[in-house]
């Protein structure tokens, strides 16, 4: 097929491309399916409408792989806004999880620079965050920052328990960065994978990645025992979804021990379905003006949407 994941991977790092499509109104157009504006207040409305139909929200500030202090620190200052924003809401009550949590990558933190960097941003969020009971996610990016990423997440959990981890299951090395991740009490969301990674580090094939998901998601929940883990669920894929159920009932974990995240766009008749059968559902809200490699990324998940989404485009 020509339009491959891979394809859609190697286009999401070209800085050339990025330039011409951010420019573009008409790519602008197309990136809102999964993105809900530019501004904070865009991705706080989305929040609401969600909390309305009885689904959690975690908002994103897009961006990665900054270069200069004064870029990370823009980074941070955006997310303090964030939660500025959020808080003056106040009317997060409503939904049984609290206000919308924050997803944060850490390479837009200033990880390309040094670990301290992105570890003093990060406990600022967090700082800012924990007495509004906002939970600051670090999203795992490619397998370059997977080891700096563990360090500055342990680091700061130490201080701050209000940060909370993802792992991949295509990764090899998974099941033991779970262990610890679970060992430490971590809130973990639980991902397939979504960059391109080589089959030495990664497993090629879909079954290996689908079978890790799925070991890794019944040792999640058997850890809420014993280590009180929240887990989270972030995918699509109904099969997944289903074995998550299946391990929780047979593990007796309660409903409210864990959730089920997708992201803003993608299935939104799935989201409500489990919402409406009791299940905790959040969904992941991207906003900002760098949306262009996260634009990508979903592209590659699903190359067939690109046709469905030209479509609409230019219909809309
Ligand atoms: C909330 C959330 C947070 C994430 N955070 C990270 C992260 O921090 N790091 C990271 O590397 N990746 C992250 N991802 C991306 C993730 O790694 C996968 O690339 C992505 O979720 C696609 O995998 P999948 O499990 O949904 O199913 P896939 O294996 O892609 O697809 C399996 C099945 O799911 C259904 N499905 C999947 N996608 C769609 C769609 N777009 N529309 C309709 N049906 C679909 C279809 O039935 C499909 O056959 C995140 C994903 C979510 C949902």
């Amino acid at each position: 097929m020509g339009l491959s994941r891979s394809f859609f991977l190697a286009l999401s790092r070209s800085r050339n491309l990025r330039t011409l499509m951010t420019k573009w109104r008409f790519a602008r157009k197309a990136a809102r399916r999964f993105v809900a504006g530019e501004t904070a207040d865009e991705a706080i409305a989305v929040a609401q409408a969600l909390a309305g139909r009885g689904i959690m929200a975690i908002l994103d500030h897009l961006g990665e792989n900054v270069s200069t202090p004064a870029e990370a620190t823009a980074a941070t200052d955006a997310y303090i806004a964030l939660i500025d924003a959020i808080a003056a809401q106040g009317t997060w009550t409503s939904v049984d999880g609290g206000p919308p949590h924050l997803a944060v990558k850490l390479t837009q933190l200033g990880l390309d620079l040094s670990n301290a960097v992105a570890e003093a941003n990060l406990a600022r969020i967090a700082a800012r965050a924990r007495p509004l009971r906002i939970v600051v996610a670090v999203d795992m990016e490619s397998t370059a920052y997977v080891d700096r990423t563990l360090a500055v997440l342990q680091a700061v959990h130490a201080e701050f328990d209000n940060v909370s981890a993802v792992v991949q299951s295509y990764l090899r090395r998974n099941d033991d960065d779970l262990k610890a991740l679970c060992e430490a009490g971590f809130t973990i969301r639980l991902v397939k994978g979504a960059y391109q990674e080589p089959a030495e580090l990664a497993y090629p094939d879909k079954a290996d990645v689908d079978a890790a998901y799925v070991r890794q998601a019944r040792h999640m929940l058997q850890s809420w025992r014993g280590h009180a883990v929240y887990a989270q669920f972030g995918t699509q894929d109904p099969r997944m979804i289903e074995a998550a159920r299946q391990a929780a009932a047979q593990e007796n974990v309660p409903p409210q021990a864990f959730e089920f995240q997708m992201l803003h766009g993608v299935r939104r008749d799935l989201q409500e379905k489990l919402a409406s059968e009791g299940l905790r559902v959040r969904v992941y809200v991207p906003y900002g003006r760098e949306w262009y490699p996260y634009f990508m990324r979903r592209l590659a998940e699903r190359p067939a949407n690109v046709w469905f989404i030209l479509k609409a485009t230019l219909r809309a």
